[in-house]
C-alpha cells in the first residue's frame, strides 16, 4: 500500500516510524527547505511514552529529555496548591519526559531516515491541493522556493501539517483562523546552575497571569539545568493574531513589570526571565472539534485534526497516539476504509473532550479556584478550597485524557 504523509512534525514522523514497524513503507513531505530544531519544551506523558518505548526510542528520549517526577501548582504568591507524583514516581510503567520540541523532531527524523532510508523524507513539498479519487487520492504539492513541485496518487493520504492543515482547510472551507482566548505566551529557555525543584513542573499563578517552568536537560557534567519556562499573559480585548504573528520573537521587557515580583524561595521569576536565550511570542489558540477526519482515502492527525491549548501537557501526547493507532488499524484491519473508521471511532471523541476540557482550562482550573477563592496570601485556602476538591480535579483530567495510572498501565501499546 502506498502511504504519502503530509508534514514532518511529532505527529507525521512518529507515524511514519509506527507505520514502518508494521510493514509500511510511507513517504513523508515536508513544506520546510530545511530541518531547524524549532520551539521549546514539551511535555510527552506516559501513555505516549509507552508508544516511544513499543517503537524502540525510549533510551533515545531519556538520553536527550528529562524523567519528569513531580508537578507543583503554586498560587502567584508562592503557596502550594496541589502537589503529585508524574511519570514513574506515579506508579505509571513509562515515564513522563520533559524535552526540547525541535530535538525530539530532530531524533525522530534520524531515526525514520536510518528505518526508512534517505529519501523517505522529502523536503520544500508543502501539499497545495488533493484531489479523492475511488479508492486512492492525488496530493499535489508547491515548493516555498518557487512554484509547483509536482503529484503523487497513492492509497492514503495522512495529513499531519498542524494546526494551519492546508488538508482540513480543504475539507473545512469556512473554518477560519484557530481561536485565541486572549492568552499570549512567551516561551524560552533559561541555563541555571542550579533549578531549586529539581525534576519538577512548577505552575503558578492562574488563568489570567501564570508561570510555567520545568527542566528539559540536565547536563551531569557541569550539573546545569536547560530550564523551559512559559508566562501567560491575558489580554483585556484584541484581535485573533495573524498567522505570521504565531511564532514571533518576544521582548523580555513585556513581561518583566508584570511579574516583577513572583520570588518566592528557591525561585526568582525576573531573575530566570532576564538570563533568558532567545524569547518567543505565540498565542494560546485551538479550533472547534469536528466531526470527521476521514475523507475518501485521506485522514488527519496530531495538531491539524484537534489542535489544543497547551494546557495539561496533551499536544504532542494525544498526536503520538493518533500515529500509533492509526498504523495499528492499517495492519490489523480487513480494508482501508475499515481502519480508518477503526481509528477515527477510537480517537475522534476522545481527544475532542481533551480540547473542550482544556478551553475549561484543564487540571489548571484549581489554580484559578484557589486564585478566586483565597486571592489574598493570608486568605484560608484550605478552608476554602478543600483538598478533596483538588484531587477530584487532577483525577478526572487524567480520566478524560487518558492518564488515569491503574488504566494506563492496564492497556497495551498499538503493537498489533
Ligand atoms: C515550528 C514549531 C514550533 C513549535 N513549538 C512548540 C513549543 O515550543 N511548545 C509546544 O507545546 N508546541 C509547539 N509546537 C506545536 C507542537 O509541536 C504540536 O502541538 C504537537 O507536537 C503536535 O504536532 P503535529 O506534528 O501535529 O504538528 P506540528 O508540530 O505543527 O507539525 C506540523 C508539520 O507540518 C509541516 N507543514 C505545515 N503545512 C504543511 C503542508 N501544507 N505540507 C507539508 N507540510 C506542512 C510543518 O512545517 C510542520 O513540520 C510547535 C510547532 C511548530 C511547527
Amino acid at each position: 500500500m502506498r502511504i504519502l504523509i503530509a508534514g514532518a512534525g511529532i505527529a507525521g514522523l512518529t507515524a511514519a516510524l509506527s507505520l514502518h514497524a508494521v510493514g509500511f513503507r510511507p513517504i513523508v513531505f515536508e513544506a520546510v527547505s530545511k530541518p531547524a530544531p524549532l520551539g521549546v519544551g514539551i511535555n510527552v506523558l506516559p501513555h505516549a511514552m509507552r508508544e516511544f518505548t513499543a517503537l524502540g526510542l525510549l533510551d533515545d528520549m531519556r538520553r536527550v529529555g528529562v524523567d519528569i517526577q513531580e508537578l507543583r501548582y503554586l498560587t502567584r504568591y508562592g503557596r502550594e496548591i496541589w502537589r503529585e507524583p508524574r511519570g514513574m514516581a506515579a506508579g505509571y510503567a513509562w515515564p513522563q519526559i520533559a524535552i526540547h520540541r525541535g530535538e525530539l523532531q530532530m531524533l525522530l527524523l534520524a531515526r525514520v531516515i536510518e528505518r526508512l532510508g534517505s529519501d523517505a523524507v522529502r523536503f520544500d513539498r508543502s501539499l497545495a491541493d488533493l484531489e479523492l479519487n475511488d479508492g486512492s487520492v492525488t496530493a499535489h504539492f508547491s515548493s516555498r522556493t518557487g512554484g509547483a513541485a509536482g503529484q503523487e496518487t497513492a492509497d492514503l493520504l495522512i495529513a499531519a501539517d498542524g494546526i494551519h492543515s492546508a488538508v482540513r482547510r480543504k475539507f473545512y472551507p469556512d473554518e477560519g483562523m484557530p481561536k485565541w482566548n486572549r492568552v499570549t505566551l512567551w516561551r524560552s529557555t533559561a541555563r541555571l546552575a542550579h533549578f531549586a525543584m529539581g525534576p519538577s513542573m512548577l505552575w503558578a499563578g492562574h488563568s489570567r497571569q501564570k508561570f510555567v517552568a520545568y527542566p528539559i536537560r540536565h547536563d551531569p557534567e557541569t550539573g546545569e539545568t536547560l530550564l523551559n519556562w512559559i508566562c501567560d499573559l491575558k489580554a483585556e480585548s484584541g484581535e485573533t493574531p495573524g498567522k505570521e504573528d504565531w511564532n514571533k520573537r518576544g521582548e523580555p521587557e513585556d513581561i518583566l513589570a508584570p511579574f516583577a515580583d513572583w520570588r518566592w524561595p528557591g525561585i526568582d521569576v525576573p531573575e530566570i526571565i532576564r538570563s533568558a536565550g532567545s524569547v518567543y511570542e505565540f498565542p494560546m489558540v485551538d479550533r472547534d472539534p469536528i466531526p470527521r477526519w476521514s475523507f475518501g482515502r485521506v485522514t488527519m492527525i496530531g495538531d491539524a485534526a484537534h489542535p489544543m491549548y497547551p494546557i495539561g501537557s496533551n499536544g504532542a501526547t494525544q498526536a503520538v497516539i493518533d500515529a500509533r493507532a492509526l498504523a495499528y488499524h492499517l495492519r490489523t484491519a480487513n480494508s482501508v476504509d475499515t481502519a480508518l473508521a477503526a481509528y477515527e471511532g477510537e480517537r475522534l471523541e476522545a481527544t475532542s473532550r481533551i480540547v473542550l476540557m482544556n478551553r475549561a482550562q484543564g487540571p489548571d482550573k484549581v489554580m484559578d479556584l484557589a486564585q478566586e477563592r483565597a486571592p489574598n496570601p493570608e486568605d484560608d485556602l484550605d478552608t476554602r478550597l478543600p483538598m478533596s476538591e483538588r484531587a477530584a480535579i487532577a483525577a478526572d483530567y487524567k480520566k478524560v485524557a487518558g492518564f488515569d495510572p491503574a488504566a494506563l498501565n492496564a492497556k497495551a501499546s498499538y503493537t498489533p
